[in-house]
């Protein structure tokens, strides 16, 4: 089990704060709950994130990718299900009016309230079996599906916020969803939503996509786009935000094929994160044991962030459940022709769902670290890296002339422009060189340049690797081949 830390989350925020990584939105206005805005360093990170994986699911004959407009005709949501059921159940305190999401309420309950609980509402479960935890978790698990769970809320939480008893509306069902008007009149037939989900937008371009491109089943597509939820609770920094940006994947399959394609897909899918340097200990399936009526397999891929593990991607066998809806609310067939069957049939889908912003976080948590280096004073300190891997890394390298004179800046200066037409790079001439490289270090930049006074002798330069912090020389005509060949694929 993870050890949960919350101190370091608060770190990791005031740092992505003070470098330049994530702001709040609207911050000089107090702040805007659930919205962020990603600063100079933090753009370049998602907008990196976003690039791997743009590159890792279309670089491939097997996928095409689409831009759909956030904004659908409204029909798509009733559709997809999500007028009727995208809503989460929630309970108002009376007395200091907060609101709160009850599952949530449920789940952060600690294991002794849930026992009082469970003693109380039924006394002869738990007669005699004090010891037990397994009935105390079983318990746990069941409430929180359960008409119980609003029963406990409302007759025996205290409100987390104002400490008020038995102040618990009745649940009510929210929906998540953001509405808003097309045209000038803000009456019920201009209704539309921000979109909570960029799947629906490819289910309703199977068709086009399919005829334009004269793809042939198995074949899947991708989009990148923003989401909106207007989430009761928001919480943990970009982990649960109103606002934020999903990668999505549907593939689409001859039914039959589904279970082996959406094995391959969680393979695909977890060496991905590999790749980038995700640890295997930091990341884990949770099966679903509860699937939406139309699932056949739901897996969800979580990382351990520092206050436990939570989803970053969800992996979903989704039957024809949406394409067989989108067919009967449009009225259009939306069959594909099996051409070497001759038959017409709805294809299977396989869909692979990530939040670039939730990774976004996942990849800073994963990379946040504090050692313990040897100083040049033969003692100890401290240095705070980030172990972006480097394809990552909002900045490729920073070039650093050792001392403002005898050319040496001259040359890093025009180093700096060279690389700049290739990569992002940052020129930094100002303090100590050691100081310089815990600057970068502490934004996560992989190497570090430098111009010494060899440089002015043999037309070399020292490259310093921010994890081993080894050093190395090149030819300083070699630079931008050295970079090239690190942030290759
Ligand atoms: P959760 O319940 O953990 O908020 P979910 O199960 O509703 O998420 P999906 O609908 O499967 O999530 O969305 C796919 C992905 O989109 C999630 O794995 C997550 O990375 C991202 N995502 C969903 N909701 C949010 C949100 N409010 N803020 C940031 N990312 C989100």
């Amino acid at each position: 089990m993870s050890k949960h830390q919350p101190d370091l989350m608060s770190t990791i925020v005031s740092l992505c704060k003070r470098r330049g990584f994530v702001f709040q939105s609207s911050e000089i206005y107090g702040g805007l709950n659930g919205c962020w805005d990603y600063g100079p360093l933090g753009v370049e990170l998602l907008n990196n994130l976003k690039q791997e994986w743009w590159r890792a699911m279309t670089l491939r004959a097997d996928v095409e990718g689409v831009d759909a407009a956030i904004l659908m005709h409204p029909k798509v949501w009733e559709a997809s299900g999500h007028v009727a059921n995208f809503t989460d159940p929630m309970v108002d305190c009376k007395s200091c009016k907060a609101r709160f999401r009850l599952d949530i309420l449920l789940e952060e309950l600690a294991l002794k309230a849930k026992k009082k609980i469970l003693r109380t509402l039924e006394p002869e479960a738990f007669a005699g079996r004090q010891q037990d935890s397994r009935v105390v978790d079983e318990f746990a698990r069941r409430i929180a599906d359960d008409e119980i769970a609003e029963k406990i809320i409302t007759t025996m939480v205290a409100c987390p916020n104002c400490g008020a008893g038995e102040s618990f509306t009745a649940a009510r069902q929210f929906n998540l969803m953001f509405k808003t008007h097309v045209g000038p009149l803000e009456d019920a037939s201009s209704v539309v939503y921000l979109r909570p989900e960029t799947a629906q937008g490819i289910f309703v371009n199977f068709f086009n996509v399919l005829n334009s491109t004269r793809q042939k089943l198995p074949f899947g597509i991708a989009q990148i786009g923003k989401a909106f939820r207007n989430e009761i609770n928001t919480k943990n920094f970009l982990f649960r935000t109103r606002e934020f940006e999903q990668m999505e994947m549907q593939f689409f399959v001859k039914p039959g094929d589904e279970d082996e394609w959406f094995e391959y897909w969680r393979e695909q899918r977890m060496n991905w994160f590999l790749n980038l340097g995700f640890s295997t200990n930091k990341l884990k399936w949770h099966q679903h044991d509860k699937l939406a009526h139309y699932a056949k397999a739901a897996y969800d891929l979580e990382f351990d962030f520092p206050f436990g593990f939570g989803e970053v991607e969800g992996i979903h066998s989704r039957t024809d459940f949406d394409l067989s809806r989108h067919e009967e609310f449009s009225g259009k067939t939306l069959k594909y022709f099996d051409d070497a069957s001759k038959e017409h049939y709805l294809p299977y889908v396989i869909e692979t769902s990530i939040g670039a912003s939730r990774t976004c976080m996942a990849a800073i948590c994963a990379a946040y670290a504090e050692e313990q280096i040897g100083a040049a004073d033969g003692k100890e300190e401290k240095r705070t890296v980030m172990h972006f891997h480097p394809r990552l890394a909002p900045m490729k390298a920073a070039v650093l002339p050792l001392v403002k004179r005898d050319g040496m800046d001259d040359i890093a200066r025009k180093l700096t422009a060279d690389l700049q037409r290739f990569f992002r790079v940052f020129y930094d001439e100002s303090g100590a060189v050691g100081r310089r490289y815990r600057r970068q270090d502490e934004i996560g930049t992989p190497y570090c340049l430098t111009i010494d006074s060899q440089t002015l002798e043999d037309n070399t330069i020292t490259v310093r690797e921010r994890d081993s912090m080894q050093q190395e020389r090149i030819g300083l005509d070699n630079a931008r081949n050295y970079l090239l060949d690190k942030l290759a694929p």
